[in-house]
């Protein structure tokens, strides 16, 4: 990230006054971020949150998680406590929904007919788990989870069954049948690709999470194509799947783990650039340099993978929201973290950090059938990306050579005799 490109930012707001009204559009992480932040910052104008949920914003991470399971509630996953939130003076307009930006007279008007002028404007609207197709599902014994309200239905209907069908071996859907399985749940995994997590992971990583899975009980179907999910013949309150071999398989319901879709329409409707998310830069400006973006519906250009890229992070949601804030104010900061993203599952703890290229030759610390490795891509004998299975220090230790450009000997680096210092 250049000067030059500070420069250019602050050139393309020079010309707009300071603002005095902020509207931020969603309620997840990313809006909670940028309006904590405006405060901190010393924004002392209207502040105006539109979000659909009832909530106040949360943290979505322990959904699949502890939530599911039945060990947290709205209290452990709040990204502000209620009076923490009152202090932050936001006009908290939820439940309701955004329905229109209108460019030219600067207003966002809301499902409940209300409407509100801004100076500036954030959309932080995150996105919805992917749907399956209609043609494909013809139950009602279907669930799908992105909000803490789905994920409480979803712990008590789970709680209350034998056997589920986890569609997608993605990570949600990795993390439901492991949260599944904690309760005891029979679970089944069906994946229409050859391997697990196969956009994220390398292939060795995928057959780990793969042993993983099959060790702690979880009946793994890769390669396979679902066809047909409905009520079972024989009792309407279970489901049945059909697959393109022909072959079926039962279960209490389903739960789809397929992705995510972006919530771009409003932006896409007041003609904000759209490209897998709305376009931004790297301070989270879009091509209205009134209107910024952050979190899950964003896609910015990565200093570090140098490309662009939507990321679907806690990790992003917090720090690109930040870095939007600042930029709001005239503090041009460059949003450009590593990409850091982790998982629990069982016993394990994975983190991802920076780029790991799906053919990337790995150099492996440790012992990944023992459950504990580190592997490293390098490029120039520099560490493009980690990936960590319980070894957080060395994460750590490694995001922080990352930062300073370090080069580091391979045969040190996989010498797991040896503390990495
Ligand atoms: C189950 C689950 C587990 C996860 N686990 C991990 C993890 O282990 N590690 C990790 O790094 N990341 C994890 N993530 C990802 C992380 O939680 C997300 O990246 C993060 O929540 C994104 O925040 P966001 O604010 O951009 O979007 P969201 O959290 O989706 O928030 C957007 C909000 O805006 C609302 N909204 C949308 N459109 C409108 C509109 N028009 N008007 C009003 N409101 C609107 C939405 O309903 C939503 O409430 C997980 C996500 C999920 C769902």
């Amino acid at each position: 990230m250049t000067d030059a490109a500070v420069a250019k930012a602050q050139a393309a707001h020079a010309g707009l006054e300071a603002p005095r009204t902020i509207v931020v559009i969603g309620g997840g992480q990313a809006a909670g971020w940028v309006v904590k932040t405006l405060r901190r910052e010393g924004f002392d104008g209207r502040l105006v949150m539109i979000a659909d949920e009832v909530h106040l914003p949360y943290e979505r991470p322990p959904l699949s998680k502890a939530v599911l399971a039945g060990e947290a509630d709205i209290e452990t996953v709040r990204l502000v406590k209620p009076d923490d939130f009152d202090a932050l003076n936001v006009e908290a307009w939820q439940p309701d929904s955004a329905t229109a930006i209108d460019r030219a007279q600067r207003i966002v008007r809301t499902q409940s007919g209300r409407e509100v002028q801004y100076d500036r404007l954030v959309i932080a609207t995150g996105g919805a788990a992917r749907r399956l197709p209609d043609s494909l599902v013809q139950t009602s014994h279907i669930a799908y989870l992105r909000t803490l309200d789905e994920a409480v239905a979803l712990g008590e209907r789970l709680r209350a069954s034998k056997r589920v069908l986890v569609v997608g071996g993605g990570w949600i859907g990795l993390e439901v049948a492991a949260t599944a399985r904690k309760l005891g749940v029979e679970a089944t995994v069906v994946e229409g690709a050859p391997r697990l997590c196969a956009r994220s992971l390398p292939p060795l990583v995928s057959r780990f999470l793969l042993d993983l899975h099959r060790a702690n009980g979880v009946d793994v179907r890769l390669k396979a194509s679902l066809t047909k999910l409905e009520d079972h013949p024989n009792d309407a309150n279970r489901i049945r799947a059909t697959f393109a071999d022909g072959s079926t398989l039962d279960a209490d319901f389903a739960v789809a783990g397929i992705g995510l879709t972006p919530h771009t329409a409003l932006a896409e409707a007041a003609g904000v650039k759209v490209d897998d998310g709305v376009v931004v830069d790297h301070f989270g400006a879009t091509d209205d340099p009134r209107i910024f973006a952050c979190g899950d519906v964003a896609n910015h250009p990565s200093a570090w993978l140098k490309r662009r890229v939507r990321l679907e992070s806690w990790a992003n949601a917090q720090n690109q929201a930040i870095s939007v804030a600042k930029a709001l104010l005239g503090n041009f900061e460059p949003y450009a973290d590593i990409p850091w993203f982790w998982s629990d599952q069982y016993d394990v703890n994975l983190q991802i950090l920076g780029d790991i290229p799906a053919d990337a030759q790995l150099a492996v610390r440790g012992d990944l059938a023992g459950k504990r490795a580190t592997l490293f891509h390098l490029e120039d004998d520099a560490i493009r990306g980690v990936i960590a299975i319980n070894t957080p220090r060395e994460l750590k230790l490694s995001r922080k050579w990352m930062n300073q450009g370090r080069t580091i000997d391979l045969a040190t680096l996989t010498d797991a005799s040896t503390a990495l210092a």
